[in-house]
């Protein structure tokens, strides 16, 4: 029984506990046990010959136990696999609003040339002269990060967003280490508005992380980071645009006062898609910046699936490039083949980098052209400035009516006194099929909420996300409480214990111990 907006009412709820399945399954909504519940440890999908007789060179160290690995049909199997596929919900499942995570479309033509065999069958151990063209790939994708950002150089090898960093701030470490300096410049600035990466990869180097506020307007207080500028700074970590959305107007006169003081400016780059082909970092002094080729140029990810994060350098930095990178099609792999006044300080991971994300990157690049990879971002921007436009009027924005870069900050401050809280809010529209959006960061703000909508949703389907929440926003206004405490209702799972999950996470299956005969008789 579900009401004009299609959830349940609170006759609705008892409709569907008085409608119980025979297997629990809801509809097409079908549970789905483990691998391990589903099979049979004494049962194989396939037919293995017996052994021949041959004598075990094993001696004792013969295994004398099962395996007790599972074993199903091949039915069985795929029917598992798929179900569990489907309980995944993606950008190729609905609008995906994760605030600073750019879940955008991810062309499809990515991921054909992704896998033609020339690629996606070079092995990293293969003699260097079969695979020119892999090496190719890596130069011509390193050629448009430079020029894109107007930076020299640019270390390739980097495994994601974070990971980039790291090696940025080893940039950074060594070329202070280069001047003498090592032993004075011990501290960070960073933002209150940073990603929580930027002051943990400060931390993991052994730096001390100072933090900077944010003003009211929701940029970087640049007085207070003057006052705390000195010769103890090694940099400042920035996040350009913010994670408030917003783009840090001063950052000219931010890198000036940095570089003044004998420090470095790192700027996270996360944000790039906002930017591209409208500003390039390198103008605005940057000495360091990592791109997430996983966002900005689109490749699935989430999850923990692959990125890459290269960095770009200035040419301050440029000579501290980590090993191995590719120069004028030639693989340079020892610090001693590197050219005169370079000093690597070493290897970021053991091969050349995400060779995968590198292809999808590149065909994304070359298919946008330079006014497509434009466009993007002007698109992105608008889409998010068309729902802070849209949604203002009930939602509260914490830093005032400004324009956003491509993701809009709401807070919780419209939600006083209801009594329904952000994680209520976002909970809610699992029930009306949206992936929430990121909610309680950036920190600088109370119940944040954090909408970033990309270039790829239409009209159609932003407009309808805008009804969806202002539908939500002012049932929540009327003190329809019901509505949210309870949600998500339509979910296979309601709210889980996120914090015990991710603190005494279950990672064993165990079989249930066999129930005792006396007991099962009492
Ligand atoms: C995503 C993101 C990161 C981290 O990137 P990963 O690839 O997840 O390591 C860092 N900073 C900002 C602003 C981000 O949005």
């Amino acid at each position: 029984m579900l009401n004009r907006q299609g959830r349940p009412s609170a006759a609705g709820e008892a409709a569907v506990a008085d409608h119980p399945t025979f297997t629990g399954n809801r509809a097409l909504m079908i549970e789905e046990p483990l691998l391990f519940e589903v099979g049979r440890l004494d049962t194989t999908g396939v037919d293995v010959e017996a052994p021949g007789d041959v004598p075990s060179r094993l001696g004792d160290l013969e295994r004398s136990d099962p395996i007790g690995l599972p074993g199903l049909s091949e039915p069985e199997t795929m029917r598992h696999y798929v179900r569990l596929s489907q309980k995944n919900f993606g950008i190729d499942s609905g609008l995906f609003p994760l605030g600073s995570c750019t879940m955008k479309h991810n062309p499809r033509l990515n991921e054909k040339v992704a896998r033609m065999a020339g690629f996606a069958d070079a092995h990293p151990l293969q003699p260097v002269s079969t695979v020119p063209g892999a090496l190719a790939v890596i130069e011509r994708l390193a050629h448009y990060l430079k020029e894109l950002t107007g930076m020299p150089a640019v270390a390739m090898t980097p495994k994601a967003g974070a990971h980039g960093e790291l090696c940025g701030m080893m940039a950074i470490k060594n070329a202070i280490a280069a001047r003498g300096e090592g032993a004075v410049r011990t501290v960070v600035l960073v933002p209150d508005s940073a990603h929580g990466t930027n002051p943990a990869t400060a931390a993991l180097l052994g730096f001390s992380v100072q933090s900077i506020p944010v003003r009211p307007d929701g940029t970087v207080d640049v007085a207070t980071m003057r006052q705390a500028l000195g010769p103890q700074v090694a940099a400042i970590m920035l996040t350009n645009p913010n994670t408030c959305g917003l783009f840090e107007r001063d950052i000219v006169e931010i890198a000036e006062a940095v570089h003044a003081a004998g420090a470095y400016f790192y700027c996270d780059g996360a944000n790039f898609n906002a930017i591209v082909g409208k500003v390039r970092p390198g103008d605005l002094g940057v000495d360091a910046m990592h791109i997430n080729l996983h966002k900005t140029f689109s490749t699935p990810h989430g999850g923990g699936g692959p990125g890459a994060g290269p960095v770009v350098l200035s040419a301050r930095l440029a000579p501290h490039v980590p090993l191995p990178f590719v120069l004028a099609d030639r693989l340079i792999e020892q610090a001693a083949d590197a050219p005169e006044g370079a000093t690597p300080f070493g290897r970021m991971c053991a091969f050349q980098g995400q060779m995968g994300m590198f292809t999808r990157a590149l065909t994304y690049m070359l298919s946008h052209g330079a006014d497509g990879m434009r466009q993007a971002s002007e698109d992105a921007v608008l889409s998010a400035n068309y729902i802070r436009a849209s949604l203002g009027d009930l939602m509260s924005l914490p830093f005032g009516d400004q324009p956003c870069m491509h993701e809009v900050l709401f807070d919780d401050a419209w939600l006083k006194d209801t009594g329904i809280t952000t994680l209520d809010f976002a909970k809610a529209m699992i029930d009306e099929g949206y992936h929430p959006m990121t909610v309680y960061f950036p920190l600088v703000v109370h119940g944040a909420m954090l909408i970033e909508p990309t270039e790829s949703e239409s009209k159609a389907s932003l407009d309808l996300f805008v009804m969806t929440l202002r539908d939500l926003a002012l049932a929540a206004k009327r003190g329809d409480t019901e509505r949210f405490a309870g949600a998500p209702y339509h979910a296979p799972r309601r709210r889980l214990d996120e914090t015990r999950a991710a603190r005494q996470p279950v990672l064993r299956w165990r079989a249930p111990e066999p129930v005792r005969e006396q007991e099962a008789a009492e």
